[in-house]
């Protein structure tokens, strides 16, 4: 499997040496990090370390660290635990921030970024206390919203500010008191560590309900035993988190955009005038379904992904290009390329030329049919 292309970062990022490290360290941890011993007390002293190693990334203090099972459980808890009764998220959230029940939706513009005056405008017309959730930067378009900007309407009318900073951590600056939010959710395999963890980072003395009961762990915040060696991985990766790395995939990602555009046949990149992260390309093929080029470049050894919903094998529709206004035809067509900083040019090439292969191929097609 060495020659594979990975080029799906958005969905996982590869696990770092030092997350792996911190995993394979800390598995033969007996102890129950509640148990009062010192096998307990020493599995609870992993945990510490990497709260405080994530709470260092953040610039926070340990104690506004919530562990959860990953970032859609952190969203969850975020707008059913502080116990607002409206949720106002702008219409290019995750799905578990979407799912919340009673959700009403803000706009976008046609860049894929956060509607201000919307946000405005709907905070004016709520009678009962909100929450407003925006995502930090946009999985599928890589577009970087305005949270600050955000925050600030948001306390001016009373309101909390949930930020969704999965694609955000580790790939640039991230400051929830520069935020100026109440609430933060990060995952571990989007950074390098491992799978199944996440963190609610809650601002100083905001009160949580947990969602889940029955036990005193997180500052009686979320029960159950925590996963000492998933989120001891956490901690290490990130603790290893290098924006410096992160900024040079730019590189990577101009040289394919480049590429793209000089192909016969034309593309679009989604989200292209706003200000992106460095490592993530929407962009669409003409007239091929993202499920066909799925797996098509899957065949020459490339991984990359359409769209966010493929949590169930399937490729549905996306609703973030949906509420872009992007016409479905192009939609169908997208796919999302994210890059890390072990991208490597040859593999933007490889890249290239299978999508050459594959538009060839339809061009072909076209032409017998006609
Ligand atoms: N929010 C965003 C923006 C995401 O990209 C993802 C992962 N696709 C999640 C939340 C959910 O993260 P997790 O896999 O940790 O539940």
């Amino acid at each position: 499997m060495t020659d594979r292309v990975y080029l799906d970062y958005n969905a996982s990022a590869p696990l770092l040496p030092e997350a792996r490290e911190a995993v394979i360290e800390t598995m033969d941890a007996v102890g129950n990090p509640s148990s009062v011993h010192r096998d307990g007390r020493e599995a609870r002293r992993i945990i510490e370390q990497a709260r405080g190693h994530l709470a260092d990334a953040l610039g926070v203090g340990s104690g506004s660290v919530i562990f959860t099972s990953g970032a859609t459980e952190a969203n969850i808890l975020a707008l059913s635990g502080t116990g607002r009764s409206t949720v106002l998220a702008s219409a290019i959230e995750h799905d578990s921030v979407l799912s919340t029940p009673g959700v009403e939706t803000f706009a976008v513009t046609s860049d894929g970024v956060a509607d201000l005056s919307d946000i405005e405008h709907r905070l004016a017309s709520v009678e009962a206390k909100a929450i407003v959730s925006l995502q930090m930067v946009n999985n599928e378009t890589g577009v970087i919203q305005p949270v600050a900007d955000a925050a600030h309407l948001a306390r001016a009318s009373g309101a909390l500010i949930h930020c969704d900073a999965v694609q955000a951590l580790g790939r640039i600056p991230l400051s929830p008191d520069q935020l100026g939010v109440d609430l933060v959710t990060v995952s571990g395999h989007k950074i390098g560590g491992p799978k199944g963890v996440g963190a609610l980072i809650s601002r100083d003395g905001l009160p949580i309900t947990p969602l889940i009961t029955g036990g005193g762990q997180e500052r009686r915040r979320r029960a159950g035993t925590e996963n000492v060696t998933a989120i001891a991985g956490f901690g290490a990766a990130a603790k290893a988190a290098n924006i410096g790395k992160w900024s040079i995939v730019a590189e990577q990602r101009d040289r394919l955009e480049a590429k793209l555009r000089d192909l016969p046949s034309r593309v679009q990149i989604l989200g292209v005038s706003a200000e992106r992260v460095a490592n993530t390309v929407c962009v669409a093929m003409p007239g091929v379904d993202a499920e066909t080029q799925l797996m098509a470049f899957d065949l020459a050894g490339i991984a990359v992904s359409a769209g966010s919903a493929c949590s169930s094998g399937k490729v549905a529709t996306s609703h973030v290009l949906a509420a872009m206004g992007v016409p479905k035809d192009t939609a169908r067509c997208a796919i999302r390329v994210s890059l890390g900083p072990a991208t490597k040019a040859d593999e933007i090439d490889r890249f290239v030329a299978a999508w050459r292969q594959i538009s060839a191929r339809r061009n072909e097609r076209e032409r017998a049919v006609a």
